[in-house]
């Protein structure tokens, strides 16, 4: 008997560790769709879909390369439902020497594998997950001797350690942070060249057809699943970013509008969690594009930010705070979670076509989570566990380490600024400024108070004297404070009761109406 090695559906990389030294002719690889990761939470349909249609061609393109592949399918007779279950099926089947697996993207499934050596008898071995740029220990140590987490700074050890973006022990053009250029809103005759689109071949479509009949209520329909599958799709999906919408991703980085879901965005988060494409893939072909002067700096340096700094940090920021970090609330938000949330059905033109297109494509890009939903459940106070149970619930890329801490720390500040040093609140102005929204909306953005007001000024307003106390300390918050402060008492109170009227009105009630 050799070893079972254990793989994940987000850990379909060929350079995983866990695949590390395999011995084709005496070691098994186990692949075990089950029912417990599709429901623990009710994943968009896009995004089942796309884990067990990866799961199917990974496993396939192992076979392919003489490795003794089990793969157990979701609809398979005996199949116990579980991780834990399936794992000790293949090992009564196989009697394997030990099992070799490599750590999981969640607390919940490290503590459920923690528990399989005492299950099945065997020895388990976890490896690292050595797919990340940053290994958990460093991080851990970096944590450790300073008194703030900050991601800019981690980011440029980062950039050191790795030399990415550096010459001679520099960074590149001078600069760690090209940030102030990429604040444009899209021009009005710039068209953002459509995405490659990877239609369903028959694995997915077969997939897709067991998700409709199993899982027919869950959130989202699958019309336009257009996901790489493969790490070969992948790596064409990155190429045509790089080639296509890398050289206008910084201008455009934080704009929105109507229409275009993408806009320059690359659209690699599913495939960089799956393990279908590396980060430092990423990273390099960016620094590429640069170097051969088809790519701005501002345009690599911010997407490269986005990977080696952003991505790598709420990964360090999940495992060195998990558990508590979930059950964190620091702003005390109680308030249910919208069902225009679900629906779509919303007079809020920006919450409408941010959540149309979340149900249509499991995708929004990031200002769109974070400026538009994020900052409505942050400005209303939603509870910021349904909160995190929506972002986890309807994005194809929601992965816990990452959705977490961009959910609890960055969109609704709930660690109290653990993650971030101030809370990213904004009124109408911010997304007028921004997108085209705000031209088709029912409600008027230059309006605060009144019946077609801009729901999201008074509740900016409301949460700012909400938290006078907590934010007098923070530096960062002392110019909405002053102004706050300035306020004549009758404007102010005008502004909270407006807020109070939208919070109890139909557009934040909780259950269809
Ligand atoms: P681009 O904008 O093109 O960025 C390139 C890559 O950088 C992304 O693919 C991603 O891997 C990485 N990246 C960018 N921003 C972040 C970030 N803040 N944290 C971590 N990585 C980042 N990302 C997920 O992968 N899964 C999630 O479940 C998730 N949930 C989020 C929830 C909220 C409330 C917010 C505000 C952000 C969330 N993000 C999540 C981060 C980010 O929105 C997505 O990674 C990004 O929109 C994916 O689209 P893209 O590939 O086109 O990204
Ligand atoms: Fe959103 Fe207000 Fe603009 Fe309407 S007016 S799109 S609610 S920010």
């Amino acid at each position: 008997p050799g070893l079972l090695r254990v793989v994940l559906g987000d850990q379909c990389s060929r350079a995983l560790s866990a695949l590390r030294d395999l011995d084709p002719a005496r070691d098994v690889v186990l692949l075990a769709e089950v029912m417990g990761e599709c429901t623990y939470v009710r994943h968009h349909k896009q995004k089942i879909v796309l884990v067990l249609s990866a799961m199917r061609h990974f496993a396939r393109a192992l076979a392919a390369r003489g490795v003794r592949v089990e793969h157990i399918r979701l609809d398979e007779p005996g199949n116990t439902g579980t991780l834990a279950g399936e794992v000790a099926r293949a090992a009564a089947r196989h009697r394997p020497e030990g099992i070799v697996c490599t750590h999981p993207g969640e607390w919940r499934v490290l503590a459920d594998m923690q528990g399989w050596e005492a299950a099945t008898g065997l020895p388990v071995e976890i490896r690292e997950d050595d797919r990340f740029l940053c290994d958990l220990g460093w991080f851990r140590r970096w944590a450790q001797a300073r008194k703030q987490l900050r991601m800019e700074f981690f980011y440029r050890e980062m950039r050191r350690a790795t030399g990415l973006l550096m010459e001679d022990g520099e960074p590149a053009g001078g600069a760690w942070n090209y940030d102030a250029e990429n604040r444009k809103r899209l021009d009005p005759g710039t068209v953002p060249p459509p995405p490659l689109r990877f239609p369903p071949d028959a694995i997915t479509r077969e997939v897709m057809a067991l998700v409709e009949a199993r899982f027919p209520d869950h959130f989202g329909t699958l019309d336009a699943f257009a996901w790489p599958v493969t790490a070969r799709e992948a790596e064409a999906a990155l190429a045509d970013f790089v080639t296509h919408r890398l050289p206008r991703f910084g201008d455009y980085q934080d704009a929105m509008a109507a229409g275009e879901p993408v806009l320059f965005h690359a659209l690699v988060s599913t495939s960089l969690n799956l393990g279908l494409l590396s980060p430092r893939a990423c990273c390099e072909a960016a620094e590429a594009a640069w170097r051969a002067g088809r790519a701005p700096l501002n345009a690599v340096e911010g997407f490269i930010r986005q990977i080696l700094g952003w991505r790598e940090y709420v990964r360090g920021i999940y495992w060195l705070k998990m558990p508590d970090y979930a059950g964190l609330n620091a702003l005390e938000a109680t308030r249910p979670l919208p069902w225009s949330w679900w629906s779509g059905e919303t007079r809020m033109n920006c919450v409408a076509q941010v959540v149309r297109q979340t149900r249509d494509l499991a995708y929004a890009h990031h200002i769109q989570r974070l400026m538009v939903t994020g900052n409505l459940a942050l400005l209303a106070g939603i509870d910021p566990a349904q909160v995190h149970a929506w972002y986890m619930t309807v994005y194809a890329d929601a992965f816990e380490w990452v959705e977490l801490p961009n959910t609890h720390g960055m969109a609704l500040h709930a660690d109290g600024g653990i993650m971030a040093s101030k809370p990213y609140a904004a009124s109408g102005a911010y997304i007028h400024r921004m997108s085209d929204y705000c031209r088709a909306c029912a409600y008027d953005v230059k309006q605060a108070t009144g019946p077609g007001a801009c729901p999201m000024n008074a509740l900016y307003w409301d949460f700012i004297a909400r938290h006078e106390r907590r934010f007098a300390t923070n530096p960062r918050m002392a110019m909405p404070l002053q102004t706050l402060r300035a306020m004549e008492p009758a404007r102010l109170r005008a502004l909270r009761e407006a807020a109070a009227t939208f919070l109890a009105g139909p557009e934040m009630a909780s259950a269809p109406g």
